[in-house]
């Protein structure tokens, strides 16, 4: 991973920089909105009823349309129904009529005797032949009984079933010989349940009313008899009497349904108030009317849900669009608050897309065009530091550059977002941070400049410790090189005698010089350089250069190193000088203890993997409260010739190791502090 290069997850938006007053822009956009919102849906329900409103016009007009076109057929349907009706009814009357000549005939060649009883019967069979309806024709004495009838075929058992109610009889019978002309009956059933008339001629001889002939017609046999074979396909013929009741059997069996007509006709006298009705089915053109009129209807349907639908689409477009719209508004709004730079460019090509108010305002020159000239003019260049590839949608890359025409530092993110118009595009943030970046800047030269002071009052202390070191193989070169001299001017001549010597000398001279090097190198400004390193050879040099005159130790020094130890991954100088300073603060923590109780445990355990932790412990006074509560803290001290910086330089070196640095309270007195450093393998 590049230097300075993280990669998280959060939105670019979450940044501590880009502070602004974001709840006030909100509400504000919030109650535009919702304006906006209120004023579109008014403007589509104006439009949607004037669509609704012409297709229900549409709609109407259609049935309207329709409707008079169906009661135009019905009528014409009717003409013809009537005029057919016209037909049936001359046909019958003519029939009845006949029938009736044919009885007052009879009647009078029976009068003037000119007729036997076989006459009359053979007459009277061929008639009921012709015409199935005309049943049968009896000679009624004035007594009511049957003197002749006919067809033979007929009992007189079977007639009487057949006859009128006796009253009727009666009554039929006075009436004819009352007023000496013919007349009907009312129309009855007989006892085979089928509706007849009686017909009456009266029969003189002389002028003496001897009887009458009584003629029996099958009311529901009429209309077969007499009407054409395409009429009775055509209608359904049926014969009420005069108070509605139907005499035929049909037509109690008679179905009512859409698009039949029905016409009745009542026959003149005097035929007894006999009405005559034909019921017709509906007409083919009826029918494709109706059918027409239901297809137009469900079309018609069909257009208004089609319509319904495409309004509803409509609708869902216009307020998809319209929340785009008003996402993008707020997005632009929220982002022209940002005190960030934010520009948006096409991903593909580069063109910039979109830029804030800020960015118009701390980068004037850059309007439009694409973006790669304004990313050059920063340090490292932008185009390098996210390359195309390496930013997914759900990533933010992070990195700090300098813009070079103005010396300022910024923090960048990018992130692949979906523009407006669908297309991918990448949406750059720029915080500057400038101020943050001088700021750390002097800090750290300050940093620098103190720990080098550190580190020159520890190599002060070292210095004393190293000058008892020096001293050593310095009186040894001394003796050594004393002891030549001596031999030398006692005329040693053989030189071989001498070189072991000398060899000693200059070997302790080497000693007493790597001794100065090391000196040198702890005080030297250098670059930290990290090695892999033996905890328990740090361990041993930093307790040497503790204590002041390893001839006189003055600590107690307790060693407990884990056994295989790793080694730890660390620059040995820096660490060294943290230990150092642990145990320079444990042994003046130590000043009121009793020498011989005086105690420093130093401590290397290997803690995971990849960690190695070490600690010092005392078993001092403790921690002062005021102390504890900013340990790390610069400038925390309570010696009077102390600076405070101790601590803060330690735990300064332990994170740069990627360590931590704790402290906790020894038991039973005295403090622990302790530090982490990864291991050499996995450093
Ligand atoms: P200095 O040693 O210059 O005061 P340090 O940062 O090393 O600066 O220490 C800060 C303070 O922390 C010290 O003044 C001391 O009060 C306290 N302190 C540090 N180490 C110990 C310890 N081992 N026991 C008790 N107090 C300690």
């Amino acid at each position: 991973m590049a230097a300075g290069l993280a990669k998280e997850t959060k939105t670019c938006f979450s940044d501590s920089s880009s502070r602004f007053d974001r709840k006030y822009v909100l509400i504000s956009t919030e109650k535009y909105l919702r304006r906006k919102r209120v004023e579109a849906k008014a403007a589509l329900k104006t439009r949607f009823s004037i669509h609704e409103g012409l297709l229900l016009l549409f709609v109407g007009a259609i049935a309207l349309l329709m409707w008079l076109l169906y009661l135009h057929e019905i009528e014409l349907h009717r003409n013809d129904v009537s005029r057919d009706l016209s037909v049936a009814e001359s046909l019958v009357t003519a029939q009845l009529e006949s029938d009736q000549g044919f009885v007052e005939q009879l009647a009078r060649e029976v009068s003037e005797g000119g007729l036997t009883r076989e006459q009359f019967e053979t007459r009277v069979s061929q008639r009921s032949l012709e015409a199935q309806h005309f049943s049968a024709v009896a000679f009624t004495e004035p007594s009511l009984s049957i003197r002749w009838s006919a067809p033979s075929n007929r009992s007189q058992e079977e007639l009487r079933q057949l006859r009128a109610p006796f009253s009727e009889q009666e009554r039929l019978l006075r009436l004819t010989s009352t007023t000496l002309r013919a007349s009907y009956s009312e129309p009855f059933f007989a006892a085979d349940g089928r509706a007849y008339i009686e017909f009456a001629a009266p029969i003189f001889t002389g002028t003496k009313f001897i009887g009458t002939l009584n003629a029996l017609m099958y009311i529901g046999a009429m209309s077969r008899v007499v009407l054409p074979e395409w009429f009775q396909k055509k209608y359904e013929v049926n014969v009420f009497d005069a108070n509605g009741a139907a005499l035929t059997t049909r037509a109690e069996a008679a179905q009512q349904g859409f698009g039949y007509l029905t016409e009745r006709r009542t026959l003149p006298l005097p035929w007894k108030g006999l009405t005559l009705q034909v019921r017709s089915q509906p007409r083919g053109s009826t029918l494709a009317a109706v059918t027409i009129a239901a297809t137009v209807m469900l079309l018609a349907g069909l257009i208004a849900w089609s319509l319904y639908s495409l309004r509803r689409e409509g609708v869902r477009r216009e307020e998809s669009e319209r929340r785009t719209r008003a996402a993008n508004e707020r997005f632009e709004t929220v982002l022209d608050s940002l005190n960030v730079a934010v520009y948006v460019s096409d991903d593909a090509s580069g063109q910039l897309l979109y830029l804030n108010e800020h960015f118009k305002e701390i980068f004037p020159g850059l309007r439009h065009g694409t973006v790669e000239p304004f990313q050059d003019q920063f340090e490292p260049n932008l185009a390098t530091l996210f390359p195309t590839h390496a930013a997914d949608t759900a990533s933010v890359l992070k990195g700090e550059i300098r813009h070079t025409p103005s010396n300022r530092w910024f923090i960048a993110r990018v992130r692949r977002v979906r523009w407006v118009d669908g297309r991918a595009a990448r949406l750059h943030t720029l915080g500057d941070v400038t101020d943050r970046v001088d700021a750390e800047r002097v800090n750290r030269s300050q940093q620098e400049r103190l720990m080098l002071t550190s580190r020159l009052m520890t190599a002060g202390e070292m210095a004393s410790t190293l000058a008892h070191e020096i001293n050593q193989p310095l009186a040894a070169v001394t003796n050594y090189l004393n002891g030549c001299m001596q031999r030398l001017r006692g005329g040693e001549q053989d030189l071989q005698k001498i070189a072991p010597a000398i060899e000693k000398a200059s070997a302790q001279a080497e000693r007493a010089g790597s001794i100065i090097n090391r000196v040198r190198e702890f005080v030297r400004t250098r670059d930290p350089r990290r090695e892999a390193l033996n905890v328990t050879a740090l361990v041993e040099d930093d307790m040497r250069f503790a204590e002041p005159d390893p001839t006189k130790p003055t600590l107690n020094f307790v060693t407990e190193i884990g056994a295989g130890l790793p080694h730890v991954f660390a620059d040995r100088i820096m660490i060294e000088q943290v230990l150092l300073n642990l145990i320079r603060n444990a042994r003046e923590a130590m000043a009121d203890v009793p020498p011989g109780a005086k105690r420093i445990t130093l401590r290397a355990v290997q803690t995971s993997n990849d960690t190695v932790s070490m600690s010092v412990a005392d078993v001092g006074a403790g921690l002062a409260p005021e102390v504890a509560a900013n340990l790390f803290a610069p400038f925390i001290t309570t010696k009077t010739e102390g600076m405070g910086m101790g601590l803060s330089i330690c735990r300064s070196i332990i994170e740069y190791h990627e360590g931590q640095m704790r402290y906790a309270p020894n038991t039973p007195r005295g403090t622990i502090f302790e530090f982490t450093l990864p291991t050499a393998d996995y450093g």
